[in-house]
């Protein structure tokens, strides 16, 4: 492939994720320019707020789609995609496919793949986001930013492949932020006419609701890959460098209890005692008493008696 056709495959796959795919080379970790530019141009977008001005509805909104998308992103693309903790409709797993989407970090197949790849290796060479691998930087924002992030390795998500609108969704996943950006601006002029005493508009809206909040729900997102390998408590002797945090699971909506995750990443919680916060698990539990969800794998019983040991054995270390 020349250099030109190169610049030009990468382009097609800011759209077309699969553009050019018998020609990348899935296993490179340098740093791919042109394929990188839509997620630096969505930080940039970030500081158009100097000039769209704030409001307090605008920052609502913000934190608003902001709770809903790391909900989608936490209990769907993580829970359910990547660790299959409970069962759904093909509905259901369809509408929070495209709700987990719009938070801009790519497919549900690509999100579930890569972390399955990381339960696999944690912290070992092969884990392409550790931050005793890598680094710091390159675990929290640099591992996709070469070809193996951006690849997806369709062997790991062979359950998913049999439903085509999911692979649709998975393909052409930068769609779906960009039509959420294009109702928030319309949603915005709309307001603009109908209510000005809100003190927003499309330009401002667009800026706040959609460029803000994605960026904060990215780094929120991917300070588990980061931060929960670095910062925190550990109880359980996991192999890797996993983390519990109390800061990191109010941020995430219970990602943050990372080292109870990696003991045990099939159950649908993540804080395995009452007093670990974990609002992902009450979502999905009230989504179970709806009927939307079903068959939760609950923390089986030796593992709460080896938390509780566990526990004890740290207030009263003998
Ligand atoms: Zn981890
Ligand atoms: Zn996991």
């Amino acid at each position: 492939m020349t250099r030109t056709q190169y610049w030009l495959t990468n382009i097609r796959r800011w759209f077309d994720s699969s553009a050019g795919s018998d020609h990348i080379d899935a296993t490179s970790r340098s740093f791919n320019v042109i394929r990188v530019i839509p997620f630096l141009a969505l930080h940039l977008a970030c500081l158009l707020a100097l000039f769209t001005g704030v409001s307090a509805f605008a920052v609502g909104f913000a934190i608003a789609f902001f709770l809903i998308r790391m909900f989608a992103i936490t209990g769907f693309y993580h829970r359910y995609f990547a660790h299959k903790t409970f069962k759904t409709s093909r509905a259901a797993q369809l509408v929070f496919a495209i709700m987990g989407a719009s938070a801009a970090q790519r497919g549900p197949l690509w999100w579930a793949a890569h972390h399955r790849h990381h339960h696999q290796y944690s912290d070992k060479e092969e884990d392409l986001h550790s931050p005793h691998q890598g680094g710091f930087w390159w675990a929290h924002a640099g591992w996709f930013t070469c070809d193996a992030g951006f690849s997806m390795d369709e062997r790991r998500v062979r359950d998913w492949l049999k439903f085509p609108e999911l692979t649709f969704v998975n393909r052409f996943d930068s769609l779906i932020p960009a039509a959420a950006a294009g109702l928030i601006y319309g949603f915005g002029e709309a307001l603009a006419a109908w209510a000005p005493g809100l003190g927003t508009d499309g330009f401002q809206l667009l800026i706040w609701g959609f460029f803000i909040s994605t960026v904060a729900l990215f780094h929120a997102t991917v300070s588990i890959n980061s931060l929960s390998h670095v910062w925190g408590k550990r109880r359980f002797d996991t192999g890797d460098d996993s983390r519990n945090n109390f800061w990191l699971a109010l941020l995430t909506l219970g990602e943050g209890w990372h080292n109870n995750h990696h003991r045990w990443p099939q159950s649908v919680r993540q804080g395995f005692r009452w007093y670990e916060i974990d609002v992902t698990w009450y979502g999905l539990w009230l989504m179970s008493k709806l009927g939307i969800i079903w068959d939760l794998n609950p923390i089986p019983r030796h593992i709460q008696e080896e938390t509780r040991t566990l526990d004890a054995q740290r207030r009263n270390p003998s």
